[in-house]
């Protein structure tokens, strides 16, 4: 195991590694940017170094900085979490090739994954479901893109081989409308990720978004933790996940789960991953792959009892995966609610000092927070403030747990969505279940609210 770990992050990310690194007996460094130096689980950490200025392209993304960091306190390896330097190549090659230990894939593997063109080729040759489309980038003749548009059939996506955060893609209806919107797409793709290439594929019109979870070590093991359901999206960020995904028939989850392990085993997958998929009619089609540990990882953690991020530390160190795929059983359900420091209806971000937190607790609810009374979100940074998880062992008291654990919940100060996580956690669609990406900006248009 290693002896000391850095990590290349801030807020509830950097303190659930930093917790996971102490029950490890790992001492941790801490890094930060000038607007983060007082949080206490900066203080908390055996050593903190400051790499920079609020903004996180002088700090989090301060490649050289962190470099440093590790170097001047010894540390051994680099956990990333995730955003900032977690899914870049060029970070975890510099990692390895300064001697430390990158806590996440091979290089190799992050980029051909950051690539939605080799990502979903991999998968192909790997036996994954994925979206109908373009067999690779699209090619330069209108007439051939026509072709390909024409036998996928329409409404087709263009889509940004590099892109991602929901940006670079553009959905197309008719034919007339498609070579202008490969042409927008492209010249988009070129100045938002300095990469033209596009593709194309069938727009799905009312999909899950339904996710896989895996870990994978370097001696070939890979398992599955099940699924989640994140479909209560806003502009494609999550708001709301929960595992398992409810109403998908236990064979079809098994059959994609083994799917998702088996092409971990073929391109030597390494740590803790996520494959997307879009789910509609009882199929599942892989849209991409998360190559680090996500937001939403609490809630398979509650549902499998394994701790993920120790996971990614012990198969970084070289250890063997601990389990395997029949000793991890699925138990309950668990639901996690973002709470973000933003306007609950306007979206529009809210830093500042928080006067009073009053954090819920009681059986099977977790908070995973870095936040407290006094404490002021920068205005830098994403507005995630807190992850309530709760756990019962049906979905329906899951969801009855998470309505006791927001009505505790106080945050003052600052706005947050709380009010409306109350309002899903009684909403009759979200209750049955299944609802679609769509749903939540549907009924967001549907309300007319004053302020
Ligand atoms: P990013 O990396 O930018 O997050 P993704 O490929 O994961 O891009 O797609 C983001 C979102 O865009 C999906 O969650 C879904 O809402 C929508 N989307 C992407 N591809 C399709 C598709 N083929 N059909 C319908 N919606 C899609």
């Amino acid at each position: 195991m290693f002896e000391k770990i850095l990590i290349a992050n801030r807020g509830e990310i950097a303190l659930r590694v930093q917790r996971a690194c102490r029950e490890l007996g790992v001492k941790t460094v801490a890094v930060h940017s000038e607007a983060d130096s007082g949080a206490k689980y900066v203080r908390l950490a055996d050593e903190s170094v400051c790499i920079g200025p609020a903004p996180s392209g002088q700090s989090y993304l301060n490649i050289p900085a962190i470099i440093s960091a590790a170097e001047v306190t010894d540390a051994e390896a680099i956990h990333p979490g995730y955003g900032f330097l977690s899914e870049n190549a060029d970070f975890a090659e510099r990692v390895e090739k300064s001697g430390f230990v990158f806590i996440g894939p091979r290089p190799e593997t992050i980029r051909m994954m950051g690539d939605k063109v080799s990502a979903k080729h991999a998968m192909i040759k790997a036996g994954v479901p994925v979206v109908p489309g373009s067999d690779g980038p699209l090619p330069e003749s209108p007439e051939d893109i026509i072709k390909i548009a024409r036998a996928v059939g329409y409404p087709v996506i263009v889509k940004a081989a590099g892109g991602g955060g929901g940006r670079g893609m553009r959905v197309v209806h008719t034919e007339a409308a498609l070579l202008n919107a490969v042409t927008m797409t492209r010249t988009e793709a070129q100045s938002a990720f300095g990469n033209p290439t596009v593709y194309l594929e069938k727009f799905l019109e009312n999909p899950r978004h339904v996710e896989i979870q895996v870990l994978a070590d370097s001696h070939r093991n890979a398992v599955y933790l099940g699924d989640r359901d994140c479909s209560m999206q806003r502009r494609h960020q999550k708001i709301i996940e929960e595992a398992p995904a409810p109403l998908i028939s236990p064979r079809l989850k098994s059959r994609i789960g083994e799917r998702c392990a088996d092409a971990c085993r073929k391109i030597g997958y390494r740590g803790a991953g996520t494959f997307e998929f879009l789910f509609e009619k009882d199929e599942f089609y892989f849209i991409e792959m998360n190559t680090r540990v996500q937001v939403e990882h609490p809630v398979t953690e509650m549902i499998t009892g394994i701790d993920i991020v120790q996971a990614q530390i012990m198969v970084a160190a070289g250890q063997k995966l601990p389990f395997r795929q029949r000793d991890i059983q699925f138990r309950g359900h668990s639901v996690e609610c973002r709470i973000n420091a933003e306007h609950p209806y306007k979206f529009t971000p809210s830093p500042g000092r928080i006067s009073a937190f009053h954090a819920p607790g009681g059986p099977g609810i977790r908070v995973d927070s870095h936040v407290y009374a006094n404490y002021l979100v920068p205005p830098n940074y994403d507005s995630l403030v807190a992850k309530v998880i709760s756990w019962a062992d049906t979905r329906e008291k899951a969801i009855a747990k998470m309505r006791i654990a927001l009505s505790e919940m106080v945050v003052e100060g600052i706005q947050t969505n709380l009010p409306l996580h109350q309002e899903l956690m009684l909403d009759s669609a979200f209750a049955r279940g299944g609802t679609n990406i769509h749903y939540l900006e549907e009924k967001l248009a549907k309300q007319n609210r004053p302020d």
